[in-house]
C-alpha cells in the first residue's frame, strides 16, 4: 500500500455535514423555535440535537497502558475521593435518564478495575425509563466478570482489542494479558452478548492485521469497528501518522465487494457488510469527525466534570455541586447550561479549547 494512504495529523478539510436535528424532532428549548414541545424535558442542543447518550467514566485508573490512549509514563491520577463515588454516579445517571438519556456507556480507564461496577450497571438499567447499559473495555478482566455483568444487566459489550498477533498487541499495550483478551471474543459471544471490537488503526503497527479483523466477521455475528487514532495522547497530539477512515476501507482486501449499511442517525460508525460474512464492519471517523451533525452524545468523567463533545472542554464540574448538598434542580440547571452552550461540531470545540491540551483518553473516557 503507497505511503500516499497516510496521512500524517490529518485534518478534517471538507466542509463538515450540516447540523440538522434528528428526523421528526423540533429544536425543544432553543430559544424562538416555535411552539412548546412535548419533549421539552430533554435536552436538545441549540442545532436541535436531540442528547439521549451518556458515556460515563467510571475510573481514570487502568490496568493497560496503550501508547495512543497514555503517555508511557502514565497520566496523573487524583486522589480516590476525586472520583465519583457509585452511590454519586447513580444519582447522576437518574438525572440524566430523567432528562431523555436513553443509553449509558461505561467507558473509563478500564472499568472493570473499578469496585462496585455491577452495583452501577443494575443500578442505572433498574431506572423506570429502562435505559440500556453498555460496557467498554479493554477485556483483561472480562472473563472473571462476565457472569457477574451479565446477571447485572450487561446486553451488550464493546471490546477494544488493537492486535490479534500477541507481540503486536503487548508492544501497543505495554503490559501482557493477551491471550485473555483474545479469549473474551468467544466468552463474551458464547455468554449471548453482542459485541463490537475496536480497533484503532495505527499505521505502522498493526495495519497489516485490518483483513485479519475482517476475517473474524465470517462466522461470528459481532462487528469489527476501525477506529482513526485521535490526538488524545494527554499532550493533545497523535501518537504516530493518522489514517482516514477511507483509507482504511481501501485498504481491505474485500474492498470491491462489501456493502454500505444505511448510517443511523447519531451512530459514530458507517457500516458495511461482507457478502455471505455473519458480522459486520465499520469505520469510525474519530479524527476526521463526519458523524458531529447528528451527536447525541454527552459525557461525564470519573471526577464529575461534563462534556458536551470529545474534543471540548469541560463545561460543567458536577461532583462540587454534589458534594455541596446541591438538590436535584440545581444539578439539571448546570446540566442544561451545559447543553445550552454545545458547539456545532468537534472542531469548533477543539478550537474552543485551543489554549489547553486535549487531555488522555484515559481521563475523558473515549
Ligand atoms: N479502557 C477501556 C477500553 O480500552 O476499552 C475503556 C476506555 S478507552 C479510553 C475507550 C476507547 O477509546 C477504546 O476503544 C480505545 O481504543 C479508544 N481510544 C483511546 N485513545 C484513543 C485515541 N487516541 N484515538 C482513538 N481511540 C482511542
Ligand atoms: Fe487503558 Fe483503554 Fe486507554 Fe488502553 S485505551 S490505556 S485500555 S483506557
Amino acid at each position: 500500500m503507497s505511503a500516499g494512504h497516510i496521512i500524517p495529523g490529518h485534518r478534517p478539510s471538507g466542509p463538515l455535514p450540516p447540523n440538522r436535528p434528528p428526523a421528526g424532532l423540533s429544536a425543544a428549548g432553543v430559544p424562538g423555535a416555535g411552539p412548546p414541545d412535548p419533549l421539552s424535558d430533554v435536552l436538545v442542543d441549540p442545532q436541535g440535537r436531540r442528547l439521549d447518550y451518556l458515556r460515563l467514566a467510571v475510573t481514570d485508573r487502568c490496568n493497560l497502558r496503550c501508547r495512543y490512549c497514555m503517555p508511557a509514563a502514565g497520566v496523573a491520577l487524583g486522589e480516590r475521593d476525586e472520583v465519583l463515588s457509585i452511590d454519586e454516579m447513580i444519582r447522576l445517571g437518574a438525572l440524566f435518564a430523567g432528562l431523555g438519556v436513553r443509553s449509558f456507556r461505561i467507558t473509563g480507564g478500564e472499568p472493570l478495575v473499578r469496585r462496585g461496577l455491577t452495583t452501577l450497571i443494575s443500578a442505572l438499567g433498574a431506572l423506570p425509563s429502562a435505559p440500556e447499559v453498555l460496557l467498554t473495555t479493554n477485556g483483561l478482566l472480562l472473563a472473571d466478570n462476565l457472569d457477574a455483568l451479565a446477571e447485572a444487566g450487561l446486553r451488550r459489550v464493546n471490546l477494544s482489542l488493537d492486535s490479534l498477533e500477541e507481540g503486536t498487541w503487548t508492544a501497543i499495550t505495554r503490559r501482557e494479558g493477551f491471550e485473555r483478551v483474545r479469549a473474551a471474543i468467544d466468552l463474551v459471544l458464547a455468554r449471548g452478548l453482542g459485541l463490537k471490537i475496536n480497533m484503532v488503526v495505527l499505521p505502522g503497527w498493526n495495519d497489516h492485521e485490518l483483513d485479519d479483523f475482517v476475517e473474524l466477521t465470517r462466522e461470528r455475528a459481532l462487528t469489527v469497528r476501525f477506529i482513526e487514532p485521535m490526538p488524545f495522547l494527554g499532550e493533545g497530539r497523535l501518537c504516530g501518522p493518522g489514517i482516514a477512515g477511507p483509507e482504511i476501507l481501501a485498504r481491505l482486501a474485500v474492498a470491491p465487494i462489501i456493502e454500505a449499511e444505511p448510517i443511523r442517525a447519531g451512530a459514530v460508525e458507517k457500516l458495511f457488510r461482507v457478502p455471505g460474512f455473519a458480522g459486520k464492519v465499520g469505520i469510525i471517523e474519530g479524527h476526521s469527525r463526519t458523524f458531529c451533525g447528528t451527536c447525541r452524545r454527552l459525557r461525564v468523567d470519573a471526577r464529575g466534570r461534563m462534556r458536551t463533545c470529545l474534543y471540548g472542554k469541560p463545561s460543567a464540574f458536577l461532583r462540587p455541586l454534589i458534594r455541596s448538598g446541591a438538590d436535584d434542580a440545581s444539578l439539571i440547571e448546570a446540566i442544561r447550561r451545559a447543553v445550552a452552550g454545545r458547539l456545532p461540531d468537534g472542531v469548533a470545540a477543539e478550537a474552543d479549547h485551543r489554549r489547553h491540551n486535549l487531555e488522555s483518553m484515559v481521563n475523558i473516557g473515549g
